[in-house]
């Protein structure tokens, strides 16, 4: 059987980068030939600061040394995300990475804590989260290896410069062989009989073929949609917002706070992402309940400091496509769909995206089966984030604009009713095998929005009242200390960046 030999990315955005150097770190060995073309012409979407903790995974993959990526990538480290005014206005909490209290055998620290709410009026689950309170308290530091230890007990991402990253993965995907090739395609070439793509036509009239191809062109969709019409699955009746405005401003943020925020406003939100050098805002909104001025009228209202960029205005439409993998072409990135970054997830679905691509990666014929697979696991990823995401708009009390009273009325997707209804009986949170958010992040927003179980498990009945208070209170007291201990996040970022390697130093290494 003939091996696939040569592959082309069509795009150079952060999708496309991520793909070449992860192709390129696995496949390099077997002699596959990946070409990567982008456009400085027509540029990038030029946003997407705020990560998960996965993409740590994802450069240890690529072998990458963790003090260079933040210094190259003026990154800031990120311990959750902060909500403000999205239950009640006035409410304020934040969906940490990490679990609450600590682990107990047989039971969820979740519940324990519920008990006594609901029997004596327990203080927030909050002070019982070590990620939550050092986020609250500017502090940062790496967690130790037992993961299982309050004070080590919590992931992390970073908040970073997009295009810093994705010039890291270039320099680090062209000394792996990967071949740049700038121009814009203008032209798809297709085997009449199977459909199958075979070249992309630049401009300069020069033509790329390859056996397989990657496109990583944003929201155009050059391959997937342009050429191939995979079609679109349309879910902006859950998630209407529809625009952004994006802006950066000086960074007035003393002390530097290792978490991003995330406001409701009227018509959507607004982002706040503190990096090294700047701050990162935008205002995501629904063009039915709000004009493009006054949006940008209210994001340009609230800056923190001076803006140091033009607004950049972004128009998009929440789904996916129905294909992921059409013949010998995949999506990866805003080619393969888009959901609103209110919890930071569109590059981790490009890791997802990579990950299943290098999973199911054909060895030579392109095998139907494979792409009903990836089809599969990516579709349950984007239902999986679509349902958190809906959470947050409709787990609410708020009614004072036309957005929250749509809201109000919204058939939720019947997965997100199973899951809300499953909490409200009991706190039990139904969980997931496969897909992104955990049930920590399920309880953070559930009742950091107010949804307040009625009973707990009644398997924690097998503890005394003193039982609880003990546990509670000894929980309680080590993170306070461990807290007290931690170094401030600023202090701590620039003492990790002290060892980075330099940029060749760090690419050989990663060789
Ligand atoms: P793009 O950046 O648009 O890159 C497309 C590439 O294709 C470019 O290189 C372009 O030149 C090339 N191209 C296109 N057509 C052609 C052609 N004909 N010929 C040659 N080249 C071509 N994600 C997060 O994880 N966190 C966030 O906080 C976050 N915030 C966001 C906020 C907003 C408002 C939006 C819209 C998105 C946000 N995202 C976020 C998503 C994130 O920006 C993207 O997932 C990420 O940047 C990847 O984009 P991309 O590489 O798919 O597309």
């Amino acid at each position: 059987m003939k091996r696939l030999s040569s592959i082309c990315i069509l795009g150079g955005g952060t999708a496309g980068w991520m793909t070449a150097a992860a192709l390129s770190s696995k496949f390099k060995a077997i002699g596959l030939e990946i070409v990567l073309i982008e456009s400085e012409q027509i540029g990038t979407v030029g946003v997407g600061e705020a990560t998960l903790p996965h993409i740590r995974f994802f450069n240890q993959a690529l072998g990458l040394d963790e003090k260079y990526v933040v210094k190259a990538t003026k990154a800031t480290f990120k311990l959750g995300i902060e909500f403000c005014d999205w239950g009640r206005i006035g409410d304020r909490y934040i969906h940490p990475f990490g679990d609450y209290g600590a682990p107990l055998p047989d039971m969820d620290f979740h519940q324990v804590w519920l008990r006594e709410k609901l029997t004596n009026g327990a203080e927030r689950l909050d002070e019982y989260s070590y990620p939550i309170l050092a986020a609250e308290n500017a502090k940062f530091h790496l967690p130790g290896p037992d993961t299982t230890k309050i004070g080590s007990n919590f992931g992390y991402a970073y908040q970073f410069d997009s295009s810093l990253y994705a010039k890291l993965l270039r320099t680090y995907s062209e000394a792996n062989g990967v071949r740049r090739v700038e121009g814009k395609v203008v032209q798809t070439i297709q085997n009449p009989e199977s459909g199958h793509v075979t070249g992309l036509t630049l401009e300069s009239g020069e033509t790329v073929e390859a056996d397989f191809f990657v496109d990583c062109s944003g929201f155009r969709g050059v391959l997937i949609e342009q050429a191939l019409a995979a079609g679109y699955e349309d879910w902006s009746h859950w998630l209407p917002c529809n625009r952004a405005f994006a802006i950066q401003c000086e960074s007035n943020s003393d002390p530097l706070l290792p978490f991003t925020r995330a406001t409701a406003r009227s018509s959507g939100w607004q982002w706040r992402i503190p990096l090294q050098h700047r701050t990162g805002n935008g205002h995501v909104y629904c063009s039915d309940f709000i004009s493009d001025d006054d949006a940008l009228q209210q994001l340009l209202s609230t800056l923190e400091g001076p803006a140091i960029t033009s607004p950049n205005k972004l128009f998009f439409l929440t789904g996916h496509r129905k294909a992921f993998w059409k013949k010998n072409v995949v999506a990866i990135g805003l080619s393969a769909g888009f959901l609103e970054p209110l919890e930071s997830t569109s590059i981790h679905l490009i890791q997802e995206g990579i990950t299943n691509l290098v999973e199911l990666f054909p060895t030579g014929e392109i095998e139907a089966d494979d792409i009903r697979e990836y089809n599969d696991r990516m579709s349950l990823n984007f239902n999986r984030v679509r349902d958190f995401l809906v959470l947050h708009y409709v787990a609410t009390e708020r009614e004072d604009s036309e957005m929250w009273r749509y809201f109000r009325n919204l058939k939720q997707p019947d997965s997100l009713v199973e899951k809300i209804e499953a909490w409200r009986s009991r706190g039990y949170v139904i969980p997931y095998q496969h897909g992104v958010f955990l049930p920590p992040s399920w309880i953070a927003v559930m009742l950091g929005q107010n949804l307040q179980p009625k009973a707990y498990d009644p398997r924690i009945d097998r503890m005394t009242d003193k039982d609880v208070t003990q546990l509670l209170d000894t929980v309680k007291r080590q993170t306070v200390q461990k807290i007290a201990e931690a170094p401030m996040h600023e202090a701590f970022l620039q003492d990790f960046m002290q060892g980075a390697m330099s940029p060749s130093q760090s690419i050989s290494m990663a060789h």
